[in-house]
């Protein structure tokens, strides 16, 4: 085709532009084009909602993290294609078990969803009439033993099965508890620290008496190593939130661990119906998105991660240091949000502020902040922010303490 001919091609194929147009009057047209082109919607904005910046963390009514571009478009894909949903989940397990060297895994609807079907796949198997019965529990073996200082509210993921919680605190107490209708050893790993038993008793105690162990560490993510430990420790089960630490989809998660477990937990998940997962239904697009999101996270450099953490926190507690009565406490939990974090403390007769008002000046600012706090103490992690907004954040806290 000559050049000529190509070009009179690509005006006639151009919206709104007839071929006999002169070049003049093209360029108008295609100039009127571009500028009355509707700009992205601003949904939020439409609905009357602000956003904010992020100082607080991964926290559900804060819709928990951000997701990468790479992530949103493995959502976007997956939303123009069918494909068989249990085909998809066979598929996206074995390459998450491949990553994460462990036996199977399942994408899950949050780590709670993941509690709940795990232990109903430990307590029914692969019978299916049993699947259907639940949650009635009557003839299947339905006690979870859990440590006292371990059982705080997540522990309804796993009686939403029908299950009972049995509580413990020692070693003793917990071989005694152990009956002929014990299904489960349930761990709580935000909280190790709030129970005698740790990590290898626990598992030793399951296996010496034929008990399937399940640790949560919904928000163990980072390090990164966590993602594998705990499956080679020696955990039947393991699950994590899918968006918190790892910014895959907030309504996703993942069980990792025993096959014959996860195969009977996903007995209880669509494509069936009559079974009580079916409201815990993760379609293609948070399966894809989530696979995405680990694949992501695996490969970032988490040194230079951490690094950036630092010094974001050390830039706002120097920020807030500089006024006067301020003190600042940087830490790293333990268990659970382990990352870089800030608590700024003052004395309310030296800075004049109370810190919820200080919390509420921050949120209500332009832009808006969400921090964490209490009585005594603002709270501030840096993780969930975007690059940069650590500048504005260390400059509103010191505008606010000093009562700007
Ligand atoms: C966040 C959290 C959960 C719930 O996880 P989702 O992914 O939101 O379902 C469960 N347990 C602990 C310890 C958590 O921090």
């Amino acid at each position: 085709m000559s050049t000529r001919r190509k070009a009179l091609k690509m005006v006639s194929t151009l919206p709104l532009v007839g071929g006999m147009l002169g070049p003049s009057l093209l360029t108008a047209k295609v100039a009127e084009e571009v500028v009355l082109k509707p700009v992205a919607r601003d949904f939020f904005k439409e609905l009357g909602l602000r956003t904010f910046i992020n100082a607080a963390g991964t926290y559900t009514a804060m819709t928990g993290s951000l997701m990468h571009k790479e992530v949103t478009d493995a959502i976007s894909y997956g939303a123009t294609e069918y494909v068989n949903l249990d085909e998809l989940h066979d598929k996206v397990g074995e390459r998450i078990a491949e990553l994460l060297e462990c036996e199977y895994a399942t994408v899950t609807s949050g780590a709670f969803g993941a509690m709940t079907i795990g232990l109903a796949g430990i307590m029914c198997g692969m019978d299916e009439e049993k699947v259907a019965q639940l949650p009635d529990t009557t003839g299947l073996k339905d006690e979870v033993i859990v440590q006292k200082g371990h059982s705080i509210g997540y522990t309804h993921a796993l009686i939403n099965t029908g299950a009972k919680i049995v509580e413990i605190e020692t070693a003793k107490e917990l071989e005694k508890a152990i009956n002929d209708k014990t299904a489960m050893l349930w761990f709580l790993n935000a909280n190790t620290e709030n129970g005698e038993i740790k990590w290898e008793e626990f598992i030793a105690l399951g296996k010496k008496h034929n008990v399937p162990t399940f640790i949560d560490c919904a928000a163990d993510v980072p390090p990164v190593e966590n993602l594998f430990k705990f499956t080679k420790l020696g955990f039947d089960l393991v699950c994590f939130s899918g968006g918190k630490g790892i910014r895959g989809p907030q309504s996703a998660g993942l069980l990792l661990g025993k096959r014959k477990y996860i195969e009977a937990a996903r007995l209880h998940t669509p494509p069936r119906g009559t079974t009580i997962a079916r409201g815990m239904k993760v379609n293609k697009e948070e399966v894809l998105g989530m696979m995405v999101a680990l694949e992501l996270y695996l490969s970032r450099d988490h040194d230079k991660e951490w690094a950036l953490w630092e010094s974001q926190i050390k830039l706002i507690s120097d920020s807030a240091l500089s006024v006067k009565g301020v003190e600042t406490e940087i830490h790293v939990p333990q268990h659970a949000n382990h990352v870089p974090s800030l608590y700024i403390r003052w004395d309310e007769k030296v800075v004049g502020i109370s810190t919820d008002a200080m919390r509420k000046k921050l949120r209500d600012g332009h832009p808006s902040i969400e921090t964490v706090g209490n009585k005594e103490q603002v709270g501030i992690t840096t993780w969930m922010m975007e690059p940069g907004q650590e500048r504005i954040v260390a400059q509103r806290v010191k505008e606010v303490l000093e009562n700007v």
